[in-house]
């Protein structure tokens, strides 16, 4: 069965619920918690779910301990998730043991190392390493389509044929050029640029400015899938998160365009529900 906007609903539900648990957490108690960890180039995401795969609680953080898919902050890296993690099991009254992370698309096993010795070093039991297109399907129930993954240095295209993921691949292009246009249009430093595109608010005048860089994506999307069977393209990561993407994308595809109601967690979930 393909996955249908209506399907989007269960995965929005979950995205809805973990948004409420990061703000106010469920402490009831559970029997064992699983907690995925999302260490982005932007924000590094940790998931708890309870022994129902339900969330009970979330945290994040915005950090520079990661550039594509590389811990280029090992120490830095460790900390934040240690730090997270305290966080967590203090307001949940429990320690967090079993976490499973995630690699982008063509992580070599240096990288992947690097990953996994983050997640263990800030104390947590490693139950699996998974790609991330695989660890975002587990919220997107994806059968025929594609999970294009927008996030800071790349985009990550994935195909999936029969809910297999049937090829993957990184391009780059991702929100640092959207934060240069921004940069450069504005006249702003690049940090600047960063801290404004993330403002929702300025999504509607941003898209304008940006439709060339979005346009470029889609470009690049139609070019990976052709000779695919793609019933739909489903947006995650950072950068999907600015408002009217999906439609520029549509547009030039062809193809109808989905995301999440928050692209960004539809990884750090899938994570947790594959731990
Ligand atoms: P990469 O695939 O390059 O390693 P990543 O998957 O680690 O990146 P994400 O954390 O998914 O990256 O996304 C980072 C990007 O998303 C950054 O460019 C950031 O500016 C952008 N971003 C984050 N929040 C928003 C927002 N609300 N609106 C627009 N862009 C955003």
């Amino acid at each position: 069965m393909t996955t249908t906007k209506l399907d989007l609903n269960q995965c929005n539900q979950l995205i809805s619920k973990f948004e409420q648990v990061i703000k106010t957490p469920i402490k009831t108690p559970s029997s064992v918690y699983y907690t995925g960890v999302d260490l982005g180039t932007a924000c590094i995401v940790l998931a708890v779910l309870d022994e129902n795969y339900e969330p009970v609680a979330g945290s994040y953080r915005y950090a520079n301990v990661v550039k594509d898919g590389m811990v280029v902050d090992y120490i830095g890296a460790i900390k934040i998730v240690r730090e997270l993690k305290a966080e967590l099991e203090e307001i949940l009254e429990t320690e967090l043991v079993y976490a499973a992370a995630a690699i982008p698309p063509g992580t070599n096993e240096l990288d992947s190392g690097a990953i996994r010795n983050v997640v263990e070093g800030a104390g947590f039991e490693l139950t699996a390493l998974l790609d991330e297109p695989t660890a975002a399907n587990q919220v997107l129930n994806i059968e025929n389509g594609a999970v294009v993954d927008i996030g800071g240095g790349t985009t990550g295209i994935s195909i999936l044929n029969q809910g297999e993921v049937v090829k993957v691949v990184d391009e780059a292009t991702g929100g640092t050029h959207f934060s240069l246009v921004v940069a450069g249009s504005y006249k702003m430093s690049f940090d600047e640029a960063e801290l404004y595109k993330r403002d929702t608010s300025k999504h509607k005048e941003l898209i304008v400015v940006l439709k060339p860089v979005v346009e470029k994506i889609a470009s690049i999307i139609l070019r990976q899938i052709n000779g695919y069977k793609v019933e739909g393209i489903y947006l995650v990561g950072g950068t999907a998160c600015l408002g009217g993407i999906e439609n520029i994308i549509e547009k030039n595809t062809h193809i109808p365009t989905f995301k999440p109601i928050n692209p960004m967690f539809a990884t750090p979930l899938g994570i947790a529900k594959s731990c």
